[in-house]
């Protein structure tokens, strides 16, 4: 193996606490120049937020080591689809989407539709902007940050992006470019952005689905760590991990043999 990817949550930390051996991990990365890129499905925060947090738990990270669907995008916008994007997100992730030119709300022909985390933003109006954009002719390209169906909020179950993204490729024909794990556009993100070959590339992650399932049908191996959302049946299943490690510090011992 030549690269890595690695997920943050379960892999790095749970909650609000590292795993141990973690900052250990990521160091011995750092000092070994071993190309690597952090995955995370995240779309609420920008990557400053995220760094702020394994700063507050002693891992050592820089943004430009993270990808999350939020940076994928505007990467992906830049190589497929130039021109102004609309964007439904979260405004305190607009400045991951610095690079690219961003649509007005009034502007009625636009390159791409990005359906973000949007949550309350919603409105009939936001939902048939997004669609009377869509159906232009020729067809804007809609990207989903991830495709997610719901969440648990404090007050109960919420809807997600995939509801929104499903009823605006329904109503407009336009198929969906999903970013985030476990789709494949942004695992080749993650390679183009290393400039690494999938199968000298090895994902590390405790979803044996988002990460190693999607790992694997990009052409990538997959180690599953046995912490974070991890269960024993989770070997039990169609998605068969190149390798189980008991956690992220079992990384670097295995490294040279992978
Ligand atoms: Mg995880």
């Amino acid at each position: 193996m030549t690269a890595l990817l690695i997920d943050l949550d379960g892999v790095l930390y749970e909650t609000d606490e590292p795993i141990a051996g973690a900052s250990a991990t990521i160091q011995w990365l750092q000092e070994n120049d071993v190309p690597h890129l952090f995955l995370t499905n995240t779309t609420s925060r920008p990557r400053t937020a995220i760094v702020g947090k394994l700063a507050g738990m002693g891992i050592d990270v820089t943004a430009a080591k993270i990808l999350t669907p939020l940076v994928a995008a505007a990467e992906w916008l830049s190589t497929n689809a130039q021109g102004p994007a609309a964007l439904f997100v979260t405004p305190a992730t607009l400045e991951e989407f610095e690079s690219i030119d961003i649509a007005a709300a009034d502007d009625m022909r636009v390159a791409s539709v990005v359906v973000g985390d949007f949550g309350e933003r919603w409105s009939f109006a936001e939902l048939n902007r997004a669609f009377r954009l869509l159906m232009n002719e020729p067809q804007p390209v809609l990207v989903a940050l991830g495709m997610t169906r719901y969440w648990k909020a404090e007050d109960g179950l919420r809807l997600d992006t995939a509801p929104f993204v499903v009823a605006l490729a329904h109503a407009s024909g336009v198929e969906p470019i999903v970013l985030g794990k476990p789709a494949r556009p942004f695992f080749e993100t993650a390679l183009a952005m290393l400039g690494a070959a999938p199968g000298e590339t090895l994902m590390v992650g405790d979803d044996i689905n988002g990460d190693v399932g999607g790992a694997l049908s990009a052409g990538i191996r997959g180690a599953l760590v046995r912490t974070g959302k991890f269960r024993p049946e989770d070997l039990d299943g169609d998605v068969r991990p190149d390798y189980v490690l008991d956690s992220i510090a079992d990384l670097p011992q295995h490294w040279s043999s992978m």
